[in-house]
């Protein structure tokens, strides 16, 4: 088995691919208001490209594949997408990152195709701030899409809550009671990042670090410590007994989890990208594409040396609480969260 090895000593497993730059929500945190530029079609990553690009990942060393966006189930096709990515041996865990809104017309669909599981983006239990934060989204259609993913047995489900100060952390202990109920349900409560337009001069008032709401809730529950089989990445997880659910905490700012990073990302547009909070990325889209071949060798070879030069530059860490400089590069939805 190969093993993809950064020049920190870090073992790269886990690839993050966004499939488009488009989504159906405009989330204050992440999108602007105004008319989004969208990346025109023929610069996004074809899926079979996409594929070609997954397998040679495999090949090298990864075995963990997350699917997101911008919104990924607004792209055509993606049920379809999966079932090709499913046929790749050796990639063990295949997730996707979703705001839920189409999820009850396709978790069923995707689970036959061969998704494992899903993440939900859910910063609100109240229908009025649901539709605020996400500017038109409809909470309604959310809460069917968690049903319907636990009926098809996408499990286990993360639901990501960003924190914001003085919009949802109210909230936080509805968000707990959903992990008492006799249903699997992940919380994660996660750090809003200095990556979106609106809030973001605001920054400093609006952020509020995980540790923080965590020292609130160990004063009223019993949060033991706890292990899920699919954290394999920085969030750490509690359970409060007698409930099924678990409580995770993602602290992305204010504490690095650098150190344990293992995961490179792939743009809708084609660029691989060894760090969210680097400029720094590979464009393999137009290495494939000037390749001008449909050699299979040649091709595999492109990929495989475009995947490591991206490895070869991937940073220490990211110095994103000490310097929020050059945000539009960060954009969530760009570069895919
Ligand atoms: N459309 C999908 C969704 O809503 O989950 C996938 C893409 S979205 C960019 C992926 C994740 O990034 C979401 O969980 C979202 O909450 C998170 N995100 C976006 N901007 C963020 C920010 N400024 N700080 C923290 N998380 C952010």
């Amino acid at each position: 088995m190969n093993k993809l090895i950064d020049n920190f000593g870090r073992e790269i497993s886990y690839l993050r691919v966004s499939i488009t730059d488009r989504c159906n929500y405009r989330c204050i945190y992440c999108q602007s208001e105004k008319k989004f530029e969208f990346i025109p079609h023929q610069e996004i990553l074809r899926f079979e490209e996409i594929v070609e690009i997954v397998q040679e990942a495999v090949n090298l060393g990864i075995t963990k594949v997350r699917i997101t966006g911008g919104e990924p189930l607004v792209r055509k096709g993606v049920v379809d997408f999966i079932k090709k990515l499913r046929e790749i041996k050796k990639l063990e865990d295949i997730s996707l990152t979703t705001n839920g809104f189409f999820l009850s017309e396709y978790a069923e669909k995707l689970k036959d195709a061969g998704l494992n599981r899903v993440n939900i983006s859910l910063d609100s239990l109240q229908e009025e701030k649901y539709k605020r934060i996400t500017r038109g989204g409809s909470l309604e259609k959310v809460l069917k899409g968690i049903d319907s993913a636990l009926k098809a047995g996408l499990l286990p489900i993360k639901i990501n809550t960003v924190l914001i100060r003085g919009i949802n952390d109210n909230e936080v202990e509805d968000f707990v009671k959903l992990t008492l109920l006799k249903r699997p349900l992940n919380i994660r409560f996660i750090e809003f990042m200095p990556s979106g337009e609106e809030v973001i001069n605001e920054f400093e008032n609006k952020f509020i670090s995980v540790q923080e709401i965590k020292e609130k809730l160990i004063k009223k529950y019993l949060l033991n410590s706890i292990k899920i089989s699919t954290a394999n990445g920085p969030a750490k997880y509690f359970q409060i007994k007698g409930g099924e659910g678990t409580i995770g905490f993602i602290t992305a700012l204010s504490q690095h989890f650098c150190k344990t990073c293992n995961r490179i990302r792939l743009t809708s547009e084609g660029k691989l990208r060894p760090c969210l909070f680097s400029n720094k990325e590979v464009d393999i889209k137009q290495a494939i594409r000037n390749a001008k071949t449909d050699d299979k060798i040649i091709r595999s070879k492109i990929i495989r040396n475009n995947i490591e030069k991206a490895i070869s530059i991937k940073p220490e860490g990211h110095k994103l609480n000490e310097k929020f400089s050059n945000r539009d590069s960060f954009k969530m939805s760009k570069i895919g969260g």
